[in-house]
């Protein structure tokens, strides 16, 4: 990721690894100068996805255990937090509070405020966070284990309040949206509220679907479009916007430079 480089669009939560073609997909992104943070949603997944990444400019890997298999693969919290030490970027992770994953919730907390704390410890890490229907609990672990000088926050489709939206602002969060926000009133609403120099784009692809297809990173350049219809602003303006906060975040990760 160069300072120069002309991008066309951003992905801040995208799912490369569990496309069809994880290889011709990142070259597809480099011809289309889409810059991407590719979550991950096992550490055992880190190894092939850093392989695939390593030499892109514009694609870049993350270590992540999603909040939804902290059941099934507790065991390898120790390996995530060994692999925060290795790779700045971080995710999927994060909590789910939604019935199917209650009651392994404790087990969620623990392995996210495990992230924090180790993240915090490096300092220069840059996380992806998963928040549905535990936007309060997120929150607070955020605030809790992390300062936002050591570990940049990034709050992924965002559900939460708006007086939940703001406190994580506050906190020095953040949000990538995506097309499914930018439909409904509450996720407008949502977005409008959210500082311009926190706002980053993302597809969260191939599980969410755009007039019943499968999403790919390539619709983040119709996002930034319909967010700049949303915010009443130009598209060249809001290109330029994002980018700026895209640099910072990548920056962050030690991405970038030379
Ligand atoms: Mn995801």
């Amino acid at each position: 990721m160069s300072e120069n480089t002309n991008y066309k669009g951003f992905d801040f939560h995208c799912h490369i690894d569990l496309h069809p073609d994880p290889p011709a997909l990142i070259a597809r992104c480099e011809k289309e100068r889409i810059a991407v943070l590719a979550v991950t949603t096992t550490p055992k997944a880190w190894p092939q996805n850093k392989l695939w990444m390593q030499q892109s400019a514009y694609v870049h890997a993350a270590v992540g255990l999603h909040p939804e298999l902290v059941g099934e693969r507790y065991r390898e919290t120790d390996l995530l937090e060994e692999l925060i030490g290795e790779c700045r970027l971080v995710g999927e992770v994060g909590l789910d509070g939604s019935p199917q994953y209650r009651s392994n919730y404790e087990k969620q907390k623990d392995v996210f405020s495990r992230v924090l704390q180790t993240s915090q410890i490096h300092g220069g890490r840059v996380l992806t966070i998963h928040s549905r229907r535990a936007a309060r609990d997120v929150c607070d672990l955020i605030e809790k284990h992390s300062e936002p000088d050591k570990v940049l926050c990034i709050l992924h489709w965002f559900s939460g309040s708006l007086a939940e939206s703001r406190r994580a602002a506050k906190a020095g969060c953040y949000f990538s949206v995506n097309a499914a926000m930018l439909k409904t009133d509450r996720g407008r609403a949502l977005i409008k509220d959210i500082p311009s120099d926190r706002l980053l784009t993302e597809t969260d692809s191939p599980f969410m679907s755009i007039d019943s297809r499968k999403s790919s990173p390539l619709d983040s350049i119709d996002i930034l479009t319909d967010l700049a219809g949303l915010l009443g602003a130009e598209v060249g303006v809001t290109r330029q916007r994002v980018t700026a906060n895209a640099l910072h975040v990548f920056r962050f990760a030690g991405i970038g430079q030379k």
